[in-house]
C-alpha cells in the first residue's frame, strides 16, 4: 500500500505457534537510486518483499539500505537474505547489534516460541545508529535517527523529514494487544519524544495501519494512559502487600511474645510443662503442628508431656 509520494507499506502475516497468528508492518521507501528498507519480516519474508517490488517495476537487488528499528525477529527476519540477495547495507542500534549478529544470542536471552522459525540467521550490520542524525539516502530522501527505547533497549524510530513521515517499530504500545517493554520510564520517554516531533503527515507503526496526525495523537496518548495505569496498579498492589505482610509479621510477633509470656508465667502446677525445657518443645511442637490454639490447655500440654516422657 503506498502511504506517501515515495513510502509503501507491506503487511507481513506469520505464525508464531499454531494458535498464535501476528503480523508486522514494514516499510519501503522507493528512491530514483534504490529502494530503502524500515525492518524486514520474518524469516521468508523476502519472497513477499520480491513480489511487491516486481509489481511496482522494481526488483530485489535495487535495495541500498535497510534499517533495522530493533532486533525482534519479526522485524530482523529476512535481513539475512536481502542483504545476500542485494548486497544491500544493514543498519541497527549498538544496544542490539549483538543480537543482530548472534541470534543465538538473542533467543538465549530473550527464548520465544519456534524463535528459529521467525528469525535463524545473523547478520552482519554496516554500521550502528547515532541518536539524532541525519542519514541523507539521496536528494530528497533523509531519514533522522530517533532513539526510542523502552520496547527493547535499542528501539529506533526514524523521520522521513521531507515527507514528515515517522517510523516508530513498536515504540507505541497497542491498547488491548499485549504490552512488551523492558523500561517503563524509558517506554514512557519514547512516547514524549515521538509525540514531539513536529510536523508528522503519517505515523508508520509496525503493529497498526498506518496512523494521520490526529489519529496518531490519540494513539499516543492512549498509550501513555495505558501503561501508566499498568505502573499505577502494580505500585499500589507491591504496596499492599508490603503493608499486608508487614501487619502479618506483627502480628505474629506478638501473637508468639503473648503465647511465650502465658507459658512462662502460667502457675501450673501440671507435672511436667512446668519444666521450661519441656515448655519450649511443646511450643514449637505447637507451631509446627498448627495447633497454637490448644496451647493454653492443661490437657493438650499433659498429652504432649506424655509424648515427652515417653522418649
Ligand atoms: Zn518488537
Amino acid at each position: 500500500m503506498k502511504v506517501s509520494e515515495h513510502v509503501h507499506q507491506l503487511k507481513i502475516e506469520f505464525q508464531v505457534t499454531e494458535e498464535i497468528k501476528r503480523f508486522v508492518y514494514i516499510y519501503l521507501i522507493f528512491g530514483k537510486k534504490g529502494v530503502y528498507l524500515i525492518d524486514t519480516g520474518v524469516d521468508g519474508a523476502e519472497q513477499l518483499i520480491r513480489e511487491y517490488l516486481e509489481q511496482y517495476g522494481r526488483s530485489l537487488p535495487m535495495i541500498k539500505e535497510i534499517f533495522l528499528t530493533h532486533a525482534h525477529p519479526d522485524h530482523l527476519g529476512a535481513a539475512y537474505e536481502l542483504k545476500k540477495e542485494s548486497g544491500c547495507k544493514v543498519w541497527g542500534s549498538k544496544e542490539e547489534q549483538k543480537w543482530m549478529e548472534d541470534v543465538n544470542l538473542e533467543y538465549k536471552e530473550r527464548p520465544i516460541p519456534n524463535y528459529y522459525t521467525l528469525l535463524n540467521k545473523s547478520v552482519k550490520l554496516d554500521g550502528t545508529y547515532v541518536n539524532g542524525e541525519f542519514r541523507k539516502l539521496e536528494e530528497g530522501i533523509t531519514l533522522q535517527v530517533l532513539a526510542t527505547p523502552g520496547h527493547s533497549a535499542g528501539s529506533t524510530s526514524f523521520y522521513f523529514l521531507e515527507e514528515q513521515v515517522i517510523f516508530v517499530g513498536d515504540a507505541i504500545p497497542i491498547v488491548g494487544d499485549i504490552p512488551i517493554y523492558t523500561s517503563f520510564h524509558d517506554s514512557m520517554k519514547s512516547l514524549r519524544t515521538i509525540k514531539n516531533i513536529k510536523p508528522v503527515t503519517w505515523y508508520c507503526p509496525a503493529w497498526g495501519e498506518v496512523w494521520s496526525v490526529e489519529e496518531g495523537g490519540i494513539r499516543i496518548a492512549q498509550a501513555e494512559t495505558f501503561l501508566q495505569k499498568i505502573d499505577d496498579t502494580v505500585k499500589k498492589v507491591r504496596k499492599e502487600r508490603i503493608k499486608e505482610a508487614r501487619i502479618e509479621a506483627r502480628k505474629e510477633q506478638e501473637n508468639q511474645r503473648e503465647i511465650e509470656r502465658q507459658l512462662v508465667n502460667e502457675n501450673t502446677t501440671e507435672k511436667g510443662d512446668n519444666n521450661i525445657a519441656n515448655k519450649k518443645i511443646i511450643l514449637e511442637v505447637c507451631k509446627r503442628m498448627n495447633m497454637e490454639k490448644f496451647l493454653m490447655n492443661p490437657l493438650f500440654r499433659r498429652s504432649l508431656c506424655a509424648n515427652i516422657d515417653n522418649i
